[in-house]
């Protein structure tokens, strides 16, 4: 009997040796010391035993037991520390590695353009001011001396919210806003979205930005507008840039001028960029109409003024020479990051 115990508990732990995973232990497990394992048959075999020999047979068995749970214990303590370690080793962060590289994100050239824009005109001692983009129509073309029945009303046909709110068509009712206040003197830029019914093409789209420029005080005049406007297209366009000013129509301004600046590529010669006439035309701009003026409760006998107005995506697409304004509202990253 003592041979037969020492045989089984020596090929349980032969098989224990060449275990390879932590199942196998578990197997050998119900293999020996389970219900039906060789140690139970074992005992369940006593009867044949002579009654004195069966406590020291029994007790033969238990301590083959003892054996084979102490050594399966401590080959699972074994595979459990080796699974820890390979889990460890893994898990290793290699300090000398190169970090990876964190993605930024990157300024919109619309955005750069503006804070261009803004810069100038801070420079030169003007407020930014911001207004609501969905406006009142009063505000939006009656206070800016575009009665209902004007045609002008017609070209910035545009998207109501009901008969009295829309979506601002320029920034000019902040301009308003702002001269209500009766704060004076003023001296103010408006930049914001602004929306009209356009069919999306090269150098439309329904939404786009304008900045609005504004200062009213005693004694202003034309010649304040042109000095000031021809300050800000050296800064935009470089030191040699020369304005020109044709007079045009708008509601708001008496007189009223589109300026035009001599082209930055060829200096005013002519070529593809300026399509040969030497001048690329920037913004509109003039004298805030008197009406203007007394809308808004300013006294036109006392107080004169200029405004003007750029399409912020026209400043942009001259800057970095862009010839399709939908690059600048597809967001593609590829051509963002020129900028
Ligand atoms: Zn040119």
């Amino acid at each position: 009997m003592q041979e037969k115990l020492k045989a089984i508990v020596n090929e349980a732990l032969e098989k224990m040796k060449s275990a390879e995973k932590l199942d196998s232990l578990n197997d050998i497990k119900v293999a020996y010391l389970g219900k039906k394992g060789e140690l139970t048959e074992i005992l369940k075999s006593m009867k044949e035993v002579a009654p004195e020999d069966r406590p020291k047979v029994g007790q033969m068995v238990n301590d083959a037991r003892t054996v084979l749970e102490e050594k399966l214990e401590e080959a699972r303590q074994g595979f459990v520390q080796k699974i820890k370690e390979e889990q460890i080793k893994r898990e290793t962060i290699d300090v000398t590695l190169p970090a990876r590289k964190k993605f930024m994100g990157h300024r919109h050239p619309n955005n750069i353009a503006l804070e261009e824009v803004e810069r100038i005109f801070v420079g030169m001692g003007y407020e930014v001011v911001e207004g609501p983009e969905i406006e009142y129509d009063y505000y939006n073309f009656e206070a800016l001396n575009i009665p209902a029945n004007h045609p002008a009303k017609d070209e910035q046909d545009t998207f109501y919210v009901n008969s009295n709110l829309l979506l601002r068509t320029q920034t000019s009712p902040v301009q308003v806003r702002v001269m209500e206040q009766g704060n004076l003197p003023i001296r103010m830029i408006a930049p914001g979205r602004v929306f009209r019914s356009d069919e999306v093409d090269a150098t439309h789209s329904p939404c786009f930005n304008q900045i609005e420029g504004l200062v009213i005080d005693k004694n202003i005049t034309f010649a304040d507008l042109k000095g000031t406007l021809a300050e800000f297209a050296k800064q935009l366009f470089g030191e040699e840039t020369k304005v020109k000013f044709r007079p045009h129509h708008f509601p708001f301004t008496e007189p009223s001028a589109e300026v035009d600046v001599t082209c930055f590529k060829c200096g005013g010669k002519g070529c593809r960029f300026c399509k040969g006439s030497g001048w690329i035309e920037i913004l509109g701009c003039g004298m805030v109409h008197p009406n203007v003026l007394k809308m808004s409760g300013i006294d036109p006998d006392e107080y004169t003024g200029f405004a003007f107005g750029v399409g912020l995506e026209r400043i942009t697409l001259l800057k970095y020479e862009i010839d399709d304004m939908r690059l600048l509202y597809e967001n593609d990253i590829r051509f963002l990051k020129q900028f």
